[in-house]
């Protein structure tokens, strides 16, 4: 019952966040926040409701200028398609690290089913999924990575997947320490 509140309201949420993206109104707060210690926070949160083992390599980032709040709904949605989208695997893996650029860089890899070439740049479309799985259906409305890759932009970043279909994704995003 909890679990299909925090659907219907995380669902809620999305469909809220599109109406703002499109009316230009997404805002975003910018503060100075920990980014290690965010990683820590989100990755323990959705450690507690997976079978999935999410394992941590991460280089130390440390205070970072942005919205927390939006930065932490991104990084939950690369890891909760990660773990809805490698049923037959059981291995998350997240790497932080410090780009030349003096970038902070977060990339989860999967094992999953995967993104066939011609539809990776697509994933990041409002609405947009990947049809076609014959073993798997997955619930969602194609929002998450709109929504993510609209927040990572407007933090002055870039997000990107790459993918092999049948072997697993990476899904990465890199925003400036400061900027
Ligand atoms: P929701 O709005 O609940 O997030 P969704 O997961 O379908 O629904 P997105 O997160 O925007 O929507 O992802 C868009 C599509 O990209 C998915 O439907 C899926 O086809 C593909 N996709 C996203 N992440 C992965 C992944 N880690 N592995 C394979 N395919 C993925
Ligand atoms: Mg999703």
């Amino acid at each position: 019952m909890d679990e299909q509140i925090n659907k219907l309201t995380s669902l809620v949420n999305d469909l809220l966040d599109v109406t703002k993206i499109q009316n230009g109104k997404i805002l975003l707060n910018r503060s100075e926040f920990d980014f290690d210690e965010l990683v820590h926070e989100v990755v323990e949160e959705q450690q507690m409701s997976t079978r999935h083992r999410i394992y941590v390599d991460a280089e130390s980032i440390g205070t970072i200028t942005g919205d927390r709040n939006r930065i932490s709904q991104v990084m939950t949605n690369l890891i909760s398609n990660a773990i809805k989208y490698s049923p037959d695997s059981d291995k998350i893996q997240i790497t932080t690290k410090l780009t030349e650029e003096g970038c902070a860089h977060f990339a989860v890899k999967d094992y999953g089913i995967g993104i066939p070439e011609d539809k990776k740049d697509k994933v990041f479309e409002q609405y947009y999924r990947v049809s076609g799985s014959k073993e798997y259906t997955f619930p969602g409305l194609g929002l998450g990575l709109y929504i993510s890759s609209e927040i990572i932009k407007r933090s002055g970043g870039r997000i990107f997947v790459n993918s092999v279909e049948g072997k697993g994704s990476e899904f990465c995003f890199e925003v400036p320490k400061t900027n």
